[in-house]
C-alpha cells in the first residue's frame, strides 16, 4: 500500500476517539478505533443507534486486545442488536460471531464475503505458497509462508456458523435512516459499503481510503483473474456520491471529498501500470511479479508487506495481460512469466 496524498480532503473529525471510547460522527452513528498488530495499527468501527437498536459495523482483530476493549465498552451499555460485516478480513470479522453469540444477534454479509471467510478459515496457505512459488518468490520466503501457516485461524477464531445474507442494493434500517448496501470487488469478493443517501454518509469500509490505496491483491483461488479491473469499476459507484457525502472509512480519518479520492487513486494505479509496463519493456526478457516489487513499491519491505506487495503485483501485471499489454508464459515447470507485448 502506497500513500497518495489529497490534500484537497476535508477531515471534519481531526482527533479519533482514544481505543475503547466512542466519538459521535452524525445522529446516532459513533465511531470506535481498534488497535491492530501490524504497521496499519487501528480500524474504525462504526455503532448505529436507536432508542431500540444497536447496530455494530465491523467488529476488529479477534485477539485479547481488542475482545477486553469490547468488554469494557458494552459494560453496562445496552446490548448490541446486530452486526454487519463489510468484509471478510480479520480486522472486520474477527469478533463478528464472539459478539453475535453473546448477545444471540444475526451477522449481515454478502454470500461472497461469508462463503471466503469459511474458506480461509479452514484452508492451509499452500495454494498462496505455489502460486507466489510459480510468480518468482524466493525459495525461503516461500518456505516461511508455509511455514507460517494459517494466520486467518489466529486473527479469526471463530467464523460465524450462520449468517443473513445481504446483497447489492438491499436497504438496512440503522440509526434512525436508511443505508443501501454498495457491493464492490477487488479487494475482497463482495464489499460491501453502507450509503445513507439521506444522512449524507458512506461507510466505505475498505474501499475507500483517505491515506492509503486500498490493497488489491491476487486470491489464490483465482490466479488468473483481475481483481484490479474490478475494483476500478468498483469505484464508478463512489466517484458519484453527492459531493458533501461524509466518509467514514476503515482506516484514516473520516473524509469528504470521495471524487477527488478516487480520481487520486485511479490517477495513481494508472502511474504504477505504466512504469510497471515500461519497465517490463525495458527488461527485454521475461519478468516475474517478484522481480517488479521495486517498481510497485519503493521502501523495504518486511515479509508481511512482500506477501502483501506480492499479491499486489500480480494483480498489476494480470491487469497488463488481460488489456494486451503484457504477454503471460508458463513453462513446464509451471513457472509464470510476462513479457512486454509493446
Ligand atoms: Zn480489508
Amino acid at each position: 500500500m502506497n500513500a497518495p496524498h489529497a490534500p484537497a480532503l476535508e477531515y471534519p473529525f481531526p482527533t479519533p476517539p482514544a481505543p475503547g471510547t466512542t466519538l459521535t460522527v452524525a445522529p446516532g452513528v459513533e465511531w470506535l478505533r481498534m488497535p491492530l498488530p501490524f504497521a496499519l495499527d487501528h480500524v474504525n468501527l462504526w455503532r448505529l443507534s436507536t432508542a431500540h437498536s444497536r447496530v455494530l459495523v465491523d467488529t476488529g482483530y479477534g485477539d485479547a486486545p481488542t475482545r477486553a476493549l469490547w468488554d469494557a465498552l458494552l459494560a453496562g451499555a445496552p446490548a448490541p442488536t446486530g452486526v454487519i460485516c463489510t468484509h471478510y478480513h480479520p480486522d472486520h470479522a474477527g469478533n463478528a460471531a464472539w459478539l453475535a453469540t453473546r448477545f444471540g444477534v444475526p451477522v449481515r454479509m454478502t454470500l461472497g464475503e461469508w462463503l471466503t471467510a469459511q474458506r480461509f478459515h479452514a484452508a492451509s496457505v499452500d495454494g498462496l505458497a505455489a502460486l507466489f512459488a510459480a510468480h518468482g518468490l524466493a525459495p525461503a520466503h516461500v518456505a516461511a509462508l508455509v511455514e507460517r501457516g494459517n494466520r486467518y485461524r489466529s486473527a479469526v477464531p471463530e467464523v460465524p456458523a450462520t449468517f443473513m445474507r445481504i446483497i447489492d442494493g438491499d436497504d438496512i434500517e440503522a440509526a434512525g435512516t436508511r443505508w443501501r448496501v454498495l457491493v464492490g470487488h477487488g479487494h475482497s469478493p463482495e464489499h460491501a459499503a453502507l450509503h445513507a443517501a439521506e444522512s449524507g454518509l458512506l461507510i466505505a469500509g475498505d474501499m475507500l481510503l483517505p491515506r492509503i490505496s486500498t490493497n488489491v491483491s491476487i486470491s489464490a483461488a483465482e490466479p488468473d483473474g483481475d481483481p484490479l479491473a474490478r475494483f476500478l469499476a468498483s469505484l464508478d459507484a463512489l466517484e458519484a456520491l453527492p459531493a458533501g457525502t461524509l466518509v467514514l472509512p476503515s482506516h484514516g480519518l473520516p473524509f469528504r471529498g470521495a471524487a477527488l479520492r478516487v480520481a487520486a487513486l485511479r490517477a495513481h494505479h494508472a502511474a504504477r501500470l505504466a512504469e510497471l509496463a515500461d519497465h517490463v519493456r525495458a527488461m527485454h526478457g521475461p519478468v516475474a511479479a517478484a522481480d517488479v516489487l521495486g517498481v510497485l513499491f519503493k521502501r523495504t519491505l518486511d515479509l508481511q508487506q512482500q506477501y502483501f506487495a506480492m499479491g499486489e503485483a500480480i494483480a498489476h501485471l494480470n491487469y497488463l495481460w488481460h488489456r494486451g499489454a503484457l504477454h503471460r508464459h508458463v513453462d513446464a515447470e509451471g513457472q509464470i512469466r510476462f513479457t512486454s507485448a509493446a
